[in-house]
């Protein structure tokens, strides 16, 4: 029998976008009437509110320092997930995603925070997931960065702080490598399978907060990494624009 000539099969991701697109974006603003800032932020399926609430103190190890603090909580609800995720405190204890998720969330937004302008004060930041289909953290910190320029925005035009305390942009997304491509924020089927999966927060500058690179089903080369990096960049830069023109900045 004669053999058929062999085709390249085109790359198409799952929900049709380009390998370098992200997924189609949305804030809304004001989302929750009694937090301070609050956005409901969706990043194609995935959904998350994100609260910025002021409390007139700071904990224990800050007291008398004359600076505030920024700490962060996540959790996905019940009926996020394809199967129910089961409340922590259900299980008696945080599980360690969610953990290392707030902690990432609090760091990120600290980083471009001067503290000494925020005076003695704690600005908590509340990420509730209420749809998951992949970068859910990277969503929340994406979403949570306009909660906390609303919350601020108030705190001046009270008077209640003298001058803004944040120093930059910061947004972030996630980059993989599935089936051999390098592609941009991906969503749950895509994660599920890829074989190098990284997150990255960035300032509007381009500085790297943070990033969390796997290799899920291989080891992944510097030069593979370099890729990722300039593609997440393009990303995250697109993500400013977007939280900027929200804002009216
Ligand atoms: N996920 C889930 N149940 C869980 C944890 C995660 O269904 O308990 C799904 C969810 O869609 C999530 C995705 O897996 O967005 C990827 O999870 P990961 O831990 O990589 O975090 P994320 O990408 O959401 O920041």
């Amino acid at each position: 029998m004669q053999k058929l000539p062999e085709t390249a099969v085109e790359y198409e991701r799952i929900d049709g976008r380009k390998k370098d697109e992200l997924r189609p974006i949305t804030i809304t603003r004001n989302f929750i009437r009694n937090a301070e800032g609050s956005v409901l932020i969706e990043m194609g399926n995935t959904k998350v509110i994100c609260t910025a609430m002021v409390e007139e103190k700071v904990p224990h190890f800050l007291k008398g320092q004359k600076q505030g603090w920024i700490t962060a909580e996540y959790e996905m609800l019940p009926g996020s997930t394809n199967t129910r995720k089961s409340r922590d405190r259900n299980r008696g204890k945080i599980d360690g995603r969610t953990m290392e998720i707030q902690r990432l969330i609090g760091r990120s937004l600290r980083s471009v925070m001067d503290l000494k302008k925020l005076g003695e004060r704690t600005l908590w930041i509340d990420c509730d997931v209420i749809q998951a289909d992949g970068g859910t953290r990277t969503a929340a910190i994406t979403g949570a960065f306009i909660a906390l320029h609303d919350a601020l925005s108030g705190l001046l035009e009270k008077g209640v702080i003298k001058e803004m305390p944040i120093t930059n942009f910061v947004a972030a997304t996630s980059v993989g490598i599935h089936q051999g491509e390098i592609i941009m924020d991906l969503c749950y089927e895509e994660d599920s399978s890829a074989e190098v999966d990284m997150n990255m927060v960035m300032t509007e500058d381009g500085e790297i907060i943070e990033i969390q690179g796997t290799g899920e089903e291989r080891p992944f080369k510097k030069e593979e990494l370099q890729k990722l990096l300039i593609l997440g960049e393009a990303g995250i830069k697109e993500l400013i624009a977007f939280q900027k023109e929200k804002l009216s900045i």
